[in-house]
């Protein structure tokens, strides 16, 4: 059978293209791509001349089986999302999934990935961090991912739409006002930038100019101490703050 090699592109700086990637994408028989177009002018860009199909969130699971097919027929595939690292808040899944229980070889080559390039520059622990990737839409189920997330003594890591990042930081500055916050912005790009504060000073800073509210966001969230919720007796807060240390 052939081999799936999982491929990372750039998240807005074509020069973290890594030589690898472009010998991967070129050499291989197939490369499924998030969406054709988009990948095409990356492709165009280093000369890759590989046949391209879609796999997307909408057609993941009948792509995922042609795909395992081609595999298993022989040919070495690629995959590519529109940024980043594919599988990571990005179509994949179903797909290396399925090459794992036909046996199909994946291999993974390192890149560029929004979540660990804002995490290693972020001025927060990393000693132990949860990703969640992109909260939820609707505002209630958001507040309560968020705050039930952030609420471990952590550092966590969210992906964010500039549509949104004014409200999550009101939901913190509401409920959590204490936690560390650091928005990261436009990660390799030209306007690159890294702002942190309460979540209260973010909101300032990003109302204070249109532009800042524009672009891609990382947003990243430390509480330095466990939140024991309200509603518990003195008794069992004082119960809760001897046992926490001591679980795993
Ligand atoms: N697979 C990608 C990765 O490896 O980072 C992430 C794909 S996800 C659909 C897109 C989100 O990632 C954006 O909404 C933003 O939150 C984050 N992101 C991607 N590129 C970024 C960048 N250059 N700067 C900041 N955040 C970025």
């Amino acid at each position: 059978a052939g081999s799936l090699f999982i491929v990372p592109t750039p998240i807005g700086n074509l020069s973290d293209m890594t030589p690898r990637a472009i010998e991967v994408l070129a050499s291989v028989d197939l490369i499924a791509a998030e969406d054709t177009r988009h990948s095409g002018k990356l492709l165009q860009h280093f000369e890759i001349k590989t046949n391209a199909i879609s796999l997307h969130a909408h057609n993941e699971s009948a792509r995922s089986e042609y795909i395992v097919d081609k595999l298993l027929e022989g040919l070495n595939v690629a995959l590519i999302s529109d940024a980043g690292t594919p599988l990571i808040s990005d179509p994949g899944f179903e797909l290396v999934n399925r090459c794992r229980e036909k046996g199909v070889m994946v291999s993974a080559l390192p890149g560029a990935c929004a979540l660990t390039t804002a995490l290693s520059a972020c001025g927060l622990p990393t000693d132990k961090f949860t990703f969640s990737g992109f909260l939820p839409v609707k505002i209630q189920a958001r507040e309560s991912s968020l705050l039930q997330a952030i609420d471990s003594a952590h550092t966590h890591v969210f992906y964010e739409s500039p549509k949104r990042i004014l409200d999550t930081l009101t939901s913190i500055e509401k409920h959590r006002p204490e936690a560390q916050v650091v928005i990261a912005k436009e990660l390799s790009k030209t306007f690159e930038t890294y702002q942190k504060g309460a979540a209260t000073d973010l909101i300032k800073w990003l109302s204070a100019e249109q532009a800042r509210q524009k672009g891609e966001f990382v947003l990243i969230v430390y509480q330095a101490k466990e939140k024991v919720p309200d509603a518990l007796p003195d008794e069992a807060k004082k119960l809760l703050g001897l046992l926490l240390p001591l679980l795993p």
